[in-house]
Order: structure tokens, then C-alpha cells, then sequence
């Protein structure tokens, strides 16, 4: 995937371009409205040239020219006038005048439309599901968790959840500077997704970039793109997302130990964990399985490697999504 700085500008050259053939069409229609409008053009074209020559030859007295050229405004304002048009119809079209569609300011700071292009494009490739979209930390209801019974060894799901509360958003305020990783784990419905959900956009709000997906359809398609099984846009989109993986800032795979693991999918994730972990790029899983069953499932090296850079946050609790929620999971 390009980066959203790329596309975003990507998106401003094709703005322009689209100005630029709205222009070129108005002209082309007050030339075919108005024969005369054709001579204008001509009779401006050559006063212009003829200040450039005069400038050149290190004459700086151009009131003459400037007079023609104000006449023959006047007259084209008279056609285009004439033609019930309005008097700026000709002018150059700009969707954002602050920079005129550059993307910078004069001072060669970003322009407002650049950064809400580059914002919509990170948001864009976070690959977030609706649900996801709409968590954010304000939205946690403790009340949902009071008076549920205690777990195995005596949690209470209560005091986990404030716990992964504040053990999630500490994360999301500092993951960049501590490179820190998260292993979520307990049964379905519980909160995992919730709460990567809240850190997801908690860190898109801070113009950082985000990839979720599931371990499932992440692997599977990693899988069909190295055994050569994609073609065309799934294609171009697969070797996209599969160099995204190493350069996000904070990558989220949910549902870890749940998907076929293959030989190749097994050697795909150590190498994701293992280069993040090398380049300091944060990332969460989170997974229903508990740490015995994580172990069985994945090599024993891949296992050490989490256990050995991962802070693991538990959740504990009757399946969330079962109840009338006032959030969704
Ligand atoms: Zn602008």
C-alpha cells in the first residue's frame, strides 16, 4: 500500500488536472460561442510577450502594453457579458484557494486540504470494520463489567477491564516512543476488539498510521500471494498491504491461533513479529485462545518472541456481545 502522503498527493494532482480540463472546456465554449473571443486571446497573447521582450532588452516601460492589455479585459468582460457568463468565467479554477491545489502554502507549510487528504487516506488504509470505527475510550461502560463473577484464579473482570483500560490507553499515547507490543488474550467476546478498536483510533487521531485485520484473512491472503493464487487489482492490492505490514506504525492482527496455521503461514508470522519487533514497530494481537494453547499452536521460537516483547493484558468475562450492549464489540 502507498503511503497516504503519497495518495493524498495523488489525489491533489488529479484535482488539478481536473480543473484544468474544466478551464480548458469553458474556453473552448466562449470560442465556439463568440468568433471574436479567439482574437482577444491572440491580441493578449502578443502584448504579453511583448513585455517579456521589452523586460529582456532592459526597457522597463511598459504603460503602453498595459493599457492594451487593460482594453482588451475590458472587452473580453463585455463578451463573456454579452454571452450572460460571468465575468470570471475564465479564470483559472482552483478547489482550494489557499494554495491553489499545490497542497502548500507560500510559507511552504501543508495546506489544510493536503492534511484532511492525508488524514481521510490514513483512516482509509487503517482497514477498520464499522464497528471499529466508532470505539473510542469514552465509550468504555465499567457498568458492564460490575458484579460479573470471578475468573479461575479470582480476577475480577471489573478490576481486568479498568486494568486494560489503562494499560490500553498508556499504549496508545506512548506506543511510538516506548515501541511497546500488546497480546490481548481470553475468551470471544470479552472486549479484545473493543479496546484495540479504542487504541486504533485513539492513535489514528494522533496522525499516526494503523492496519487491522484478522490473522484468518491476513495469512490466507498471504498465502495465495506467495503460491502465486492472486491476479490483477487482488493482486496489486496483496503486495500493497503485504510491504504495509513491515512499515505501519501500529499493526493490529486479531483472532491470532485461530487460522489454518501452514508451514508457510507459521514461518509468515515469525518473520512479521520478529522484523517489527528488530525495527521497534509496535504491534497488538489479540487472541480467544489462552497462552498454553498460543504455545501448541505456533513454534516454540515464535512463542518466546511474544512472551519475550509483548505486554499481555487478560480479559475475563461472559460474552459481551450476548448482552444488550450499549457499545458493540
Ligand atoms: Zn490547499
Amino acid at each position: 500500500m502507498e503511503s497516504a502522503y503519497t495518495q493524498a498527493s495523488r489525489k491533489l494532482h488529479q484535482i488539478r488536472e481536473k480543473n484544468q480540463l474544466e478551464h480548458q472546456r469553458r474556453v473552448n465554449e466562449v470560442r465556439s460561442l463568440n468568433e471574436d473571443y479567439s482574437r482577444i486571446e491572440q491580441a493578449m497573447a502578443i502584448q504579453g510577450s511583448m513585455i517579456a521582450k521589452r523586460i529582456l532588452e532592459g526597457n522597463s516601460t511598459v504603460d503602453d502594453i498595459a493599457t492594451t492589455i487593460k482594453k482588451l479585459q475590458k472587452e473580453r468582460s463585455a463578451l463573456l457579458k454579452a454571452l450572460h457568463l460571468p465575468e470570471t468565467y475564465l479564470d483559472d479554477i482552483y478547489s482550494c484557494k489557499a494554495c491553489r491545489d499545490t497542497g502548500f502554502t507560500e510559507t511552504g507549510d501543508r495546506c489544510q486540504c493536503l492534511k484532511k487528504l492525508i488524514e481521510e487516506s490514513t483512516l482509509a488504509n487503517a482497514n477498520l470494520t464499522d464497528f471499529m470505527a466508532e470505539q473510542t475510550f469514552d465509550r468504555f461502560d465499567f457498568s458492564l463489567f460490575a458484579g460479573q463473577p470471578a475468573g479461575e484464579n479470582g480476577h475480577q473482570p471489573l478490576a481486568l477491564m479498568k486494568h486494560a483500560y489503562e494499560k490500553g490507553l498508556q499504549f496508545a499515547e506512548t506506543f511510538d516512543t516506548t515501541h511497546a507490543n500488546l497480546l490481548l488474550v481470553g475468551p470471544a467476546g470479552t472486549g479484545k476488539t473493543f479496546l484495540s478498536g479504542c487504541i486504533a483510533n485513539y492513535v489514528l487521531a494522533r496522525g499516526k498510521s494503523v492496519y487491522y485485520q484478522t490473522a484468518f484473512t491476513l495469512f490466507d491472503m498471504l498465502e495465495k500471494l506467495k503460491f502465486g493464487k492472486l491476479s490483477g487489482e487482488e493482486l496489486e492490492q496483496a503486495e500493497g498491504i503485504s510491504r504495509y505490514l513491515y512499515d505501519v506504525d501500529l499493526l493490529i492482527i486479531d483472532d491470532v491461533g485461530t487460522e489454518y496455521v501452514s508451514g508457510y503461514s507459521a514461518a509468515a508470522m515469525f518473520d512479521l513479529i520478529n522484523t517489527r519487533l528488530m525495527r521497534s514497530k509496535s504491534v497488538i494481537l489479540s487472541s480467544n485462545l489462552t497462552l498454553q494453547a498460543l504455545e501448541q499452536v505456533y513454534s516454540h521460537r515464535l512463542f518466546s518472541r511474544i512472551m519475550g516483547g509483548y505486554t499481555v493484558i487478560p480479559f475475563i468475562g461472559k460474552d459481551l456481545r450476548m448482552k444488550d450492549l450499549k457499545f458493540d464489540f
